[in-house]
């Protein structure tokens, strides 16, 4: 009996041979995925070659990308080794901590591509200033975001006044933006977004007056400012208006 026509035989040499195909698919080098994808990862070269505006344009057009259910394919451990000597992020975003609004997943973005700056309710301090100045004139970011969502946690504490330890300071820098917004409930949501929309404002207000470091970049042209709201129930960035 000639074992090659066995179908169980056949079935089994198939699977393996499927099996191979696809393992060597992702086994590939950081040379063909660079060969395949664009640039592996972001460098000196890349970075210099973006201006504010196409940097804002590489967000916005991650965000479309999962949002369509569209995300690149990243060898992720081939991104770890090829940004060990160094990074040259595009990006730097100001955001809430919420752990539904993870930022390298909604802007799919890769290892090295932007800096993650996260508070609850996305507040501005000295510390946050320092890491923006950091990313803009030491690193060479192209873009900085305020990313506020909806339904903040921390703008309904803020609009309800709560107080708790430590988290009542915090809470205190956001209510200039419930004040803002004029009388309403935490449990409106529209007037959850729009104190949640307020409070950016005010959080690039804050930059443009508390850092002349970063104004003078932003006077320049060098850098850019932009707002942004995150629908936690659509996965869409909103960009605000000037
Ligand atoms: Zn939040």
């Amino acid at each position: 009996m000639k074992t090659s026509f066995n179908p169980i035989v056949l079935t089994i040499r198939l699977v393996f041979f499927a099996f191979a195909v696809s393992a060597s698919a992702v086994a590939q080098t950081p040379a063909e995925t660079a060969g395949k994808k664009g640039p592996a990862v972001q460098t000196a070269e890349s970075q210099a070659a973006l201006t504010p505006a196409s940097a804002l344009e590489k967000l916005k057009k991650g965000n479309a990308r999962f949002v369509e259910k569209n995300m690149r394919s990243r060898d992720w451990v081939a991104k770890v080794s090829a940004t060990a000597g160094g990074q040259y992020p595009f990006a730097a975003i100001l955001a809430c901590m919420d752990s539904r609004a993870p930022l390298e997943i909604i802007f799919d973005q890769g290892i090295g591509d932007v800096f993650g700056i996260r508070i609850a309710g996305n507040i501005v301090n000295e510390d946050e200033l320092g890491s923006m100045e950091y990313a803009t004139k030491v690193v060479g970011v192209k873009v900085l975001v305020v990313l506020g969502h909806t339904s903040c946690g921390a703008v309904k504490g803020a609009i309800d006044d709560a107080k708790l330890g430590n988290l009542t300071g915090l809470l205190a820098k956001i209510r200039p933006a419930v004040a803002a917004s004029g009388p309403g409930s935490s449990k409106d949501e529209a007037y959850v977004t729009k104190v949640a929309q307020a409070n950016v404002s005010q959080a690039m207000k804050d930059i443009r007056e508390k850092s002349p470091t970063i104004k003078e970049q932003l006077d320049a042209g060098t850098i850019g400012l932009v707002g942004a709201i995150y629908d936690v129930s659509t996965g869409k960035v909103t960009f605000l208006p000037d």
